[in-house]
């Protein structure tokens, strides 16, 4: 008999607290906006609150045992209590720089009845018009870097500080770069290790239809490593021949999509930074850390859901995501 073990997770880590602390903390070093968003559901409607894909990204990864640091421009509009939300999750913001005058990056969007699809209804880059990063001293041997939304000449200054090379380097974007900076892109996807990007970006990105033919073409362009986030459709993981498939969580409620994608990235390269362990078969296991963050994430507004969230609660998920994907069956 044959046993397929479709998830063969490695919880005892991540559920043993001795084990955390006896770990030395790796570094991440995580790039992307922070942002003021505005955000319509059928479920509801907010003004301005707090977003951007670095925000959720570090949120993210803040439920690993790592070191983070935050690579960010806003504007002295952005309130304090916004700052401290992150210090208190021990997210080094040294490299979050706040322009005197300025406005934050704003984003606004607004869902579709399946929650799966939305619309940008305004994107103002504010501070991050003129934004050059500068990587924190002590981040510039990061063991991963997480090249999180935002102008890929950002992300691409930000590897060129780097002292060390990272062990790996992952990069999420979106359709908004592909229409503006298409040529700056793609010279940061040459650099990166892994792509994260969802299917319709993926789609726009390769100018194929079929997920599997658009995998291959981005593999080409650099990564070796293309994660294709699919919504609530969950996220596939593409290396040379091999695929690897992780379903999202059902979930009764879905009230905010805005914000999972980046909790996703944020959970996969939290999971690696804490594991040291780049292989494709680690990577399997980052995917269901991301896919059960990213869960958490789209139970309320904005980082809701995420600032409030405890670790027994990502751990008893955990054990849900085990099961859903676990079956054994005899093949003659
Ligand atoms: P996600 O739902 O994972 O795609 O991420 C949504 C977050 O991305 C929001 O909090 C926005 O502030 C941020 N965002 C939206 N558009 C952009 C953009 N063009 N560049 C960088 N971040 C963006």
């Amino acid at each position: 008999m044959h046993v397929f073990n479709f998830a063969t997770l490695q919880l005892k880590t991540y559920l043993c607290p001795f084990n955390l602390k006896r770990k030395k903390m790796n570094k991440l070093l995580i790039v992307g906006t922070v942002a003021f968003d505005a955000i319509e559901t059928p479920f509801g409607k907010t003004d301005k609150i707090l977003g951007g894909a670095a925000t959720f990204i570090g949120l993210s990864a803040s439920h690993f045992n790592l070191q983070s640091a935050i690579v960010s421009v806003v504007g002295d509009d952005f309130p304090q209590e916004y700052l401290d939300l992150l210090t208190d999750r021990n997210i080094d913001i040294s490299g979050l720089e706040i322009v005197k005058g300025g406005k934050t990056f704003f984003w606004s969007g607004r869902y579709h009845n399946d929650l799966n699809s939305r619309d940008t209804l305004d994107t103002q880059l504010n501070v991050l018009a003129d934004f050059q990063p500068k990587v924190p001293e002590n981040f510039k041997n990061a063991d991963v870097v997480m090249l999180g939304n935002l102008h890929p000449m950002v992300q691409s200054s930000v590897l060129d500080q780097m002292e060390v090379q990272p062990k790996l380097v992952v990069l999420d974007t979106m359709n908004f770069w592909m229409d503006c900076a298409l040529e700056d892109l793609l010279n940061v996807i040459k650099r990166v290790d892994v792509i994260t990007i969802n299917d319709e970006e993926a789609r726009q990105l390769s100018g194929e239809y079929s997920l599997v033919k658009a995998a291959a073409k981005i593999h080409t362009m650099g990564p070796k490593y293309v994660v294709i986030k699919k919504g609530e459709h969950g996220a596939l993981l593409f290396h040379n021949k091999e695929v690897f498939f992780a379903p999202a969580l059902p979930l009764e409620e879905v009230f905010d999509p805005t914000g999972a994608g980046d909790t996703f990235a944020g959970g996969f390269a939290g999971y690696i930074t804490q594991s040291e362990n780049v292989t494709f078969e680690n990577m399997k296991n980052a995917i269901i850390y991301g896919s059960n963050l990213a869960s958490f994430c789209v139970e309320k507004f904005g980082t809701e859901r995420m600032v409030e969230l405890k670790k027994e609660e990502v751990n008893k998920r955990l054990k849900q995501f085990k099961a859903l994907t676990q079956f054994e069956i005899e093949l003659s």
